[in-house]
């Protein structure tokens, strides 16, 4: 299978997901719009029969899964991370609609791994996965009956990926993003916040034992400013900094 460096750049991820039936269907929705790369996180059921027969002619996509343990597993060296949301969470997060989503994921697929994020049937992401999140997309179905099926949502976001690659090859979008540093990784990331939160313990800012939203509001923070990996060092060096001062 010979692919574009872009496409390969793309991941759909599926989290937990429970019909396998879904599973064929998201690889098909995905081979259609020209994107190959399917991540399961702890699928309940798969391989599966099932799962081949709803792929039809999308069995490569299948054959070229990776199923992880994790959700950071599969986010893994990725520069960009957008979760689907069928619904209003309790502390907002950037909000990009699908249009935006495929012309971000597309121009950032350039430059670095990109993963957009799918959750259960049944409930969707949980906060903390949607928290390890740079934006949310949602799709704006009918408020009264808003939850698509699972490879229905995966057809919806991959096709507007399609579009954005085809106005890009006329010419039509701008650079959505030029830096002079790579941008930090989800997994450099998730280690900064880690330590964020140990130095916040030692310095007594943070309380585990009445938390409120302080870490939440720290990762919303962080993510939305798109670090990249010059200051994600420079961060971790002053928060070792202060280490060193509290552990004397
Ligand atoms: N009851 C769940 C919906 C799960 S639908 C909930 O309230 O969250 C299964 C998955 O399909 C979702 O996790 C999401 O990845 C995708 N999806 C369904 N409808 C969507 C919508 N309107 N916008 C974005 N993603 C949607």
């Amino acid at each position: 299978m010979l692919i574009d460096k872009r496409q390969a750049n793309i991941r759909m991820v599926l989290v937990n997901t429970s019909h396998p039936g879904n599973i064929g269907g998201a690889a098909r929705a995905m081979k259609n719009m020209g994107l190959f790369e399917l991540y399961l996180v702890q699928p309940k059921e798969y391989p599966a029969p099932r799962a081949v027969w709803r792929a039809a002619g999308a069995r490569d996509v299948l054959d070229n899964v990776k199923v992880v343990e994790s959700v950071d597993q599969a986010i893994e060296g990725c520069g960009l991370v957008i979760g689907t949301s069928a619904r209003e969470r309790r502390i907002p997060w950037p909000m990009i609609n699908p249009r935006q989503c495929g012309q971000r994921i597309w121009k950032e697929s350039v430059t670095h791994d990109v993963a957009l994020l799918f959750g259960r049937e049944d409930r969707g992401l949980t906060n903390s996965e949607l928290q390890k999140c740079n934006y949310h997309v949602n799709i704006p179905s009918n408020p009264d009956y808003s939850s698509l099926n699972l490879a229905t949502a995966v057809q919806v976001l991959a096709y507007e990926i399609r579009m954005a690659s085809l106005s890009d090859d006329q010419g039509v979008l701008q650079n959505i993003d030029e830096w002079d540093q790579p941008l930090a990784t989800s997994d450099e990331v998730e280690l900064f916040h880690e330590h964020l939160e140990k130095t916040m313990e030692e310095v007594k800012f943070y309380d585990p034992e009445n938390p409120k939203q302080l870490l939440t509001r720290m990762r919303r923070l962080f993510n939305r400013s798109r670090m990249d990996q010059m200051e994600v060092s420079i961060l971790r060096g002053l928060l070792s900094s202060i280490d060193r001062i509290t552990e004397k």
